[in-house]
């Protein structure tokens, strides 16, 4: 996506060869304009697939999720991570290992707003080892509904993730690839697509 590259290139800070910041549109600051056309972007990709959920994860995978929600007219669920382990049966559960917080967290949605009708649509800011996405795709299979796909804003495919949710056998559909953050800068995997 043009405008999502455009702004990767222009604020985007390498903070090192595995992590990109973009605190001053997604991870703090939030661009709506982008969000906005995020959301249409990722209605365009899903069209058809009759989608019934979008379902992202706190906090950085809201403001995308719910304009894509908006644009595919269906409710938007976060899954809420938290650390203690307690059983609780009304909530479906994963453990997921945080790439930049480098801790495990349990992630959480309650039964109550998903379940074996639901077509979900995956959405999340970053992909690096695909730990978010894959859980999030578990809470899905725990309420037996379907994983419609992936959307994710920016994929690092240097990284595990991408490889191994197709292997998975998942949809991932990504705004914007990087290849490389070498040496303090910006790759991108397909350059010259728009
Ligand atoms: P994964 O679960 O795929 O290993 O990592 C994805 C999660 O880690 C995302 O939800 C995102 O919050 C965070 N993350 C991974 N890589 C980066 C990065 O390069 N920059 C930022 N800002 N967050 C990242």
């Amino acid at each position: 996506m043009k405008l999502l590259k455009e702004k990767i290139e222009s604020e985007g800070i390498v903070l090192n060869e595995n992590i990109l910041k973009v605190d001053s549109f997604i991870n703090h600051q939030m661009d709506p304009f982008l969000m906005k056309e995020i959301g249409k972007e990722f209605a365009k990709l899903f069209k058809g697939e009759h989608i019934t959920k979008v379902l992202t994860i706190e906090s950085s995978g809201i403001a995308p999720a719910i304009m894509t929600g908006l644009e595919l007219e269906v409710p938007v669920i976060f899954a809420r991570k938290r650390k203690s382990l307690t059983l609780t049966s009304d909530l479906y559960t994963a453990e997921v290992y945080s790439f930049t917080k480098q801790e495990s967290s349990e992630i959480t949605v309650s039964n109550k707003y998903m379940d074996a009708g639901d077509n979900v649509l995956i959405i999340d800011d970053f992909l690096a080892n695909g730990q978010a996405a894959i859980g999030l795709a578990q809470l899905v299979r725990q309420a037996g509904g379907t994983v419609s796909g992936i959307g994710i804003l920016i994929e690092k495919s240097f990284q595990p993730g991408a490889g191994e949710i197709r292997k998975q056998g998942y949809r991932l559909e990504s705004l914007a690839r990087i290849k490389s953050l070498a040496d303090k800068q910006v790759q991108f995997a397909d350059a010259k697509e728009t």
